[in-house]
């Protein structure tokens, strides 16, 4: 009889699996997949040579994350690339915004009407980021937090939606990056606590910034793999789970798999029933001639570019995608540029690059040309370095991920209470109606990202339990 048994190999099974196995239990890992890595994988999609990221590149919740930091990843090869800025966002005129490690530079990029306001709601943050960090990704809480007046302070400023904390703001580039900010994990800015989301990825960049992985983010599951691998974990993929039956008798089961598939797997019935899936997105994958040719110097020497450009139009391309059930004419788009980084990613002299924009739950058209569109306003003469593409919409994506229900990335609507309490209202989400049986994946919190913490929390509910019987 094992003591846990993961299914699932994304970043948060793997983590599972770890953070159990470092503690002396017996642990098996089984994934549908050929290769470990669920949303932390790299793939030559396009072209030999050119290895992509068909999902996560941008790491600033990697890095930050307190279980990744907390494991030896280096010495099974994690490295992390950081661009020289960690985001750009540029605008029409030529000129940009940026999220850069220095927030004096950051508030600078606002213009000075806006620039000590900036300063003012993040430097008293960052300086205690790193427990504030803990304590958020680890709500809700199942032990006091460590630093509970930072919390509240963060909760003022965070729970109300980001269009209330963009009113602080007088000119319009500050909200324009924010507004970029919060639609990372595809919330509508209107949404309650969306502010603690622009906030989280703000205050990552300035802390250790938002670096790639070195090689492809497939090095960072692979790195965690290997690590399990030591501590005597097994790992079995090309298994996929359709009923518990499949597996081994163990004293807990851990699923890194959407609420729907565990429901249907371990036999809970409707438990999940309420659980919503959001709005997914259209990806492309490049492989180009080239550097993308950015008019906004800033953006060249970023790892990720958020090209919007302003707040209503961010604002509305959201909305078209999670309320109004329709692809945006003008996409948002959210672009990563691995190889300006890391030269491991193409060939000498090529570049490897993806944008996505958002599309609403299972939409099957094409949003290529109005993707390549928006890049052409801010990179003239794109289209000419595209060598290769491949693109994937939400079928595609749920395809190649059983977690992303109709392409939702987010592995559940992060709309409404959802956001913080997933996949059910409860203080303890990692639990389910069967004892033995628990959920660790971005359907739970702290939710979507490479950073391993759903993973972490649950096994912690796991040994509690395990422990105690
Ligand atoms: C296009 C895209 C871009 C993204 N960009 C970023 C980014 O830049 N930065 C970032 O931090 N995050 C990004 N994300 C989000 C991030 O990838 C996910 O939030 C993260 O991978 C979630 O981790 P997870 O472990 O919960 O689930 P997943 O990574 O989805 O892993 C789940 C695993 O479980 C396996 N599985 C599912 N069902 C079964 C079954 N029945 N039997 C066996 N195995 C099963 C799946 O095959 C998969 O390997 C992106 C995602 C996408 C799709």
């Amino acid at each position: 009889m094992l003591d846990a048994v993961v299914v699932g190999a994304g970043p948060n099974g793997l983590t599972a699996a770890v953070e159990l196995a470092r503690r002396g239990f017996s642990v098996a890992l089984f994934e549908a997949e050929k290769t470990v890595g669920g949303g932390a994988r790299t793939e030559e999609l396009t072209l030999p040579g050119f290895r992509h990221d068909p999902c996560s590149a941008a790491h600033p919740l990697g890095v930050n994350s307190p279980a990744f930091r907390a494991m030896p990843l280096q010495r099974y090869g994690l490295r992390w690339a950081q661009p020289e800025l960690p985001m750009a966002h540029p605008f029409p005129d030529g000129t940009a915004a940026v999220l850069s490690r220095s927030v004096a530079e950051t508030a600078a990029s606002f213009g000075p009407r806006d620039a000590g306001t900036y300063r003012r709601m993040i430097e008293p943050l960052l300086a205690r980021w790193d427990t504030l960090m803990q304590d958020f990704m680890s709500l809700p809480l199942s032990a006091l937090p460590r630093d509970p007046v930072t919390l509240a302070r963060f909760g003022l400023t965070g729970l109300p939606p980001a269009t209330w904390l963009m009113r602080r703001f007088r000119d319009e580039r500050a909200p324009a990056l924010f507004s970029g900010l919060v639609a990372h994990t595809i919330a509508p800015l209107s949404g309650l606590a969306t502010s603690a989301i622009g906030l989280v990825f703000a205050l990552a960049g300035h802390a250790r910034g938002w670096p790639l992985a070195r090689g492809g983010s497939q090095s960072i599951s692979d790195a965690l793999a290997a690590y399990l691998a030591d501590l005597g974990g097994a790992i079995h993929t090309d298994y996929e789970v359709k009923r518990l039956d499949d597996l081994p008798p163990a004293r807990a089961y851990i699923f890194d798999t959407s609420p729907t598939a565990l429901a249907r797997i371990a036999g809970l019935g409707r438990y999940y029933d309420r659980f919503r899936y959001g709005p997914s997105v259209f990806k492309i994958d490049y492989a180009l001639d080239g550097p993308v040719p950015w008019t906004a110097k800033e953006a060249r020497s970023a790892g990720t570019v958020q090209v919007g450009p302003y707040r209503c139009d961010i604002g509305k391309a959201l909305r078209a995608a999670s309320v109004e059930d329709r692809a945006p004419e003008v996409p948002f788009l959210i672009t990563v540029q691995p190889s300006v980084v890391d030269p491991t990613r193409a060939p000498a002299g090529k570049h490897t690059f993806w944008a996505y924009g958002h599309v609403p739950n299972g939409w099957d058209g094409d949003l290529t040309d109005a993707i390549e569109r928006q890049l052409e306003r801010f990179a003239p003469g794109f289209r000419d370095l595209v060598l290769a593409r491949a693109t994937a919409g939400p079928p595609q994506l749920a395809v190649r991920n059983a977690n992303y229900v109709g392409g939702d990335i987010a592995s559940g609507s992060v709309g409404g209470l959802q956001l913080l309490l997933r996949p059910k209202l409860s203080l303890s989400p990692y639990t389910t109606p069967r004892p033995a049986v628990f959920i660790c994946s971005s359907s739970t919190p702290p939710g979507p990202g490479v950073h391993g913490m759903s993973g972490h929390n649950a096994a912690k509910a796991v040994w509690k339990r395990l422990r105690a019987s």
